[in-house]
């Protein structure tokens, strides 16, 4: 009756050793035979009842059952540790002939790279770059610029209001107000940044737009100043090459005011498309500043001259590097963009 037993034991073992998928549930099976209270160890110990011959001839056979169950132990907890190592590596396998995913890390935008070495020139030549909000006031935008209060670029059809007293500047302009009234003279300041009109936008055109503002107070500065300051600029901009030339103007809040021209950096005067024939570029506007501005910020107009200018960004980047449309600056197309970073 116990070898019926034995057989029926070493069948069960390998039934459920085959169904056993992990090394805990073949620890299971282990001790569900060669436990302490395993079905097996449970026959070894019933035979201390039998008789000398039968325990010997039935022990031989319980402990060749028992080294078998062991074989089996044994070879299915190599299969399932490497199965498991199989699973693990396949979860955590990395493919290295895989394309990888491509990863844009852009370039910098021409505007940017513009007024960048717009500010080298001018730091070069001891100014501080300074910024000031887009959103300003009204007071800080036009009052204190000497604005007339029936200036036509205070219409709403021109500037975009926020409230009565604040709106979206129109100039960098608004940052000469600031920096007056915070600093005591010497200032040498330039100030880029972006700027709002309302505008339709086409080639020439666009309702935001970026300049960069210079203003300069010190003793005993005078117009020779401000124009040897615009000619190095121009030169360093544009090429040794370049001649400049001053146009008178009017702008309210410079006295007297002035475009500067250059000679065109193409055609060197000659007359081409860049410069439409004429042979000169007007670059930017400037001029000494107005006594009421300097009053504002309580500078002492008997001892402090000034002088100021202010260039749009989009127009030096256009012409530097060829650009018909101002447009693409803010499209953000890659394809464009990447050309100047
Ligand atoms: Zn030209």
């Amino acid at each position: 009756m116990q070898n019926t037993q034995l057989r029926d034991i070493l069948r069960d073992a390998k039934a459920q050793l085959d169904k056993a998928e992990s090394r805990v549930e073949t620890d299971e099976v282990r001790v569900r035979f060669l436990g302490k209270k395993g079905r097996l160890t449970e026959i070894l110990r019933s035979m201390g009842s039998l008789g000398a011959e039968e325990r010997k001839r039935l022990g031989k056979l319980a402990n060749d059952a028992r080294i078998e169950i062991e074989g089996m132990l044994a070879r299915k907890f190599e299969a399932v540790k490497a199965a498991e190592h199989a699973l693990r590596f396949q979860a955590e396998a990395v493919d290295v002939t895989e394309p990888g995913t491509e990863f844009c890390i852009g370039a910098k935008h021409p505007i940017t790279i513009t007024i960048e070495e717009i500010s080298r020139i001018f730091l070069h030549m001891g100014f501080s770059v300074t910024e000031g909000p887009e959103v300003e006031t009204v007071f800080n935008n036009f009052d204190a610029l000497n604005a007339a209060p029936n200036h036509p670029s205070r219409e709403r059809t021109d500037t975009f209001y926020i409230t009565d007293d604040t709106l979206l500047r129109t100039q960098t302009s608004p940052v000469q107000v600031r920096t007056l009234l915070a600093q005591a003279p010497p200032i040498k300041v330039i100030s880029p940044g972006r700027c709002f009109r309302v505008d339709t936008a086409d080639a020439t055109h666009s309702p935001m737009f970026h300049q960069v503002e210079g203003l300069l107070v010190d003793e005993d500065v005078t117009m020779a100043d401000l124009k040897g300051t615009l000619d190095v600029f121009a030169k360093r901009m544009f090429g040794a090459e370049v001649r400049t030339r001053f146009r008178p103007h009017f702008f309210p809040f410079t006295e007297p005011s002035a475009e500067m021209d250059m000679s065109c950096f193409k055609c060197g005067g000659e007359g081409c498309r860049v410069c439409k024939g004429g042979g000169w570029i007007e670059i930017l506007g400037c001029g000494m500043v107005h006594p009421n501005v300097l009053r504002v910020g309580k500078i002492d107009t008997e001892r402090y001259t000034g002088f100021a200018f202010g260039m749009g960004v989009e127009r030096i980047a256009m012409l530097r590097r060829g650009i018909e449309d101002i447009r693409l600056f803010y499209e953000n197309d890659m394809r464009f963009i990447e050309q100047f970073g």
